[in-house]
């Protein structure tokens, strides 16, 4: 009886498990087979691989530890199982296209063709582009502020938000090239480090739009804005990382975040006579249009684009535009203080 009940247990921990990261795809009973097959064989039909019967040198896997799989092939875990699981997959879309279906998700993903091992190639190309276009507009920030326009005669900058700019760059290109890393191989700790740098950028991007349309100028207010945010979002990593990587939750807190931020700045730059408030306009309009790619998540074309590749597409002129802004204000601030003084 006993016994009973434990087979019971582990039946339906096993459908609760499975229900996290089940897709259409991987419940297709020829998909199982295959990769059931693929694991006793190391084949796919004609194509066969090295990782089930003999590590990337040649080497027998029951052989001594010495002459196993180098660590770091362990790490990318490029190992058996996943190897099946995308020979399997291509090849069962492939039967389903010659007879007219449509692409269906495995195990939570769309099925991508790999280019030279990297999982999302457009994502990666698309990640890297952003982080460079990140890095631009930060570099003609920083030239800009610090060595164009004139500073205050405690050799400060007169724009009031230098520093946060600065630290927000530092945020965007790490979320960025996390993304690339992420995209390109998509294990736990990429996709943790990944989902913890997008949701670290959007919590410090949101206390920027506060302390900038706010007009908070003081040190103390800006602590005490700061403060319960930082508090929030680093609990909210925490959690992801250590305690459970609910992606429900995430999304609910990074869509809060986010339109919380798009919100503010249309509405301060609805009231503000800022110079460059169109800028505003078109970047809350442009993310908020990009953000219906993520909820409309179609297929990739041709295996290589999906929705969420073109989402990194239009992040590309937004951001540039997005640091335009900020050079813009600056010049602004620095325009109206230095005027003040006079
Ligand atoms: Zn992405």
């Amino acid at each position: 009886m006993a016994r009973r009940r434990f087979v019971l247990f582990l039946v339906a921990l096993s459908c609760f498990a499975g229900s996290l990261k089940a897709s259409p795809g991987d419940a297709d009973p020829v998909y199982r087979g295959c990769v059931e097959e693929c694991e006793k064989t190391g084949c796919v039909g004609e194509k066969c691989f090295q990782h089930c019967t003999f590590s990337s040198d040649g080497n027998p896997i029951d052989g001594p530890w010495y002459l196993q799989e180098p660590l770091y092939i362990q790490w990318k875990q490029w190992d058996c199982l996943s190897d099946c699981r995308y020979h399997c997959m291509l090849s069962r879309e492939e039967e389903k296209h010659k007879l007219g279906y449509q692409p269906v998700k495995y195990h939570g993903k769309w099925p991508f063709k790999r280019i030279y091992g990297i999982q999302e190639p457009v994502s990666v190309a698309l990640s890297a582009l952003n982080l460079a276009v990140q890095f631009h507009g930060w570099v003609s920030f920083f030239i800009l502020v610090h060595y164009k326009l004139p500073f205050r005669p405690n050799k400060k900058t007169y724009y009031e938000y230098t520093g946060l700019w600065n630290i927000y760059a530092v945020f965007a290109m790490n979320a960025w090239f996390w993304s690339a890393v992420f995209h390109s191989r998509d294990v736990d700790l990429t996709e943790k480090l990944d989902y913890s740098s997008a949701v670290a950028l959007l919590g410090f991007s949101l206390i920027l739009a506060i302390i900038r349309a706010f007009n908070v100028r003081l040190e103390a207010a800006r602590v005490m804005v700061a403060a319960p945010l930082i508090a929030f979002v680093t609990t909210h990593i925490l959690y992801l990382n250590f305690y459970q990587l609910d992606y429900g939750l995430n999304i609910k807190v990074c869509v809060a975040m986010g339109i919380i931020q798009m919100v503010i700045w249309a509405v301060w730059a609805g009231i503000t006579r800022h110079p460059a408030r169109w800028k505003l306009w078109v970047v809350v309009l442009g993310g908020g249009l990009a953000m219906l790619l993520e909820i409309y998540d179609f297929p990739p074309y041709k295996g290589l684009v999906d929705a969420h590749a073109l989402w990194h597409a239009t992040t590309i002129p937004l951001t540039y535009l997005w640091w335009s802004f900020a050079r813009d204000d600056s010049e602004f601030r620095t325009n109206a203080l230095i005027k003040k003084t006079k």
